[in-house]
C-alpha cells in the first residue's frame, strides 16, 4: 500500500466512496467531515487526533477541536475510518462499502499499518463469543510487530 503509487487516486476513491455511503445512509458528508476525512487520507499511516488538529491549523479553516471530534465520531460510525486504540490514532478504511471485521498489522518501528479482513478470523472470534453468550458489537484485532521494511 505504501509502495510508490498514485496516492491522489486513493484519496479520490476514498472521498467518492464516502459520499456514496453517506448518500445511502441519507446523511451528508459535510465540508468539515470531508476535510477531516481528507486529512486522515493524506497518508496510509494512522494519524493521531492532535496531529489532525495541527494540520487543520495550517488550513484556512478555524474548526474547533470539538467539531473535529464530532466529525471523527461520524466517520467512525459510518465505517469510513478506523480507530487504532493502541496508537490512539485514526486511519482511513480501504473498503468501507462492505461491513467487515478488521485485523490491523501495526509496525511499532515506523508506525505503518496494513489492514486485512479475514472473515475466518472474525468467525473464530464470533464462535468463541457465542460460547460464552457474549454479543459482539464490533471487533478488531491490533497486531503489533514490524513491517517488511523495518524487520
Ligand atoms: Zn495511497
Ligand atoms: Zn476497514
Ligand atoms: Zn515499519
Amino acid at each position: 500500500m505504501k509502495k510508490s503509487h498514485d496516492h491522489n487516486k486513493c484519496l479520490k476513491t476514498a472521498i467518492i466512496n464516502a459520499e456514496a455511503i453517506c448518500q445511502k445512509a441519507k446523511t451528508k458528508l459535510t465540508p468539515i467531515r470531508k476535510m477531516v476525512l481528507e486529512l486522515i487520507w493524506k497518508e496510509h499511516n494512522p494519524v493521531k487526533a492532535y496531529d489532525l488538529l495541527s494540520r487543520l491549523d495550517t488550513n484556512k479553516c478555524s474548526a474547533k477541536p470539538p467539531t473535529i471530534y464530532r466529525a471523527l465520531d461520524f466517520l467512525l460510525e459510518m465505517g469510513l475510518i478506523h480507530k487504532i486504540e493502541t496508537m490512539n490514532s485514526f486511519v482511513g478504511c480501504h473498503h468501507p462499502e462492505i461491513s467487515h471485521f478488521c485485523q490491523f498489522a501495526i509496525c511499532e518501528s515506523c508506525g505503518s499499518l496494513e489492514e486485512f479482513c479475514d472473515e475466518s478470523i472474525a468467525d473464530i472470534i464470533k464462535n468463541n463469543a457465542k460460547k460464552i453468550g457474549f454479543k459482539i458489537k464490533s471487533q478488531k484485532l491490533e497486531i503489533i510487530g514490524r513491517c517488511e521494511k523495518c524487520s
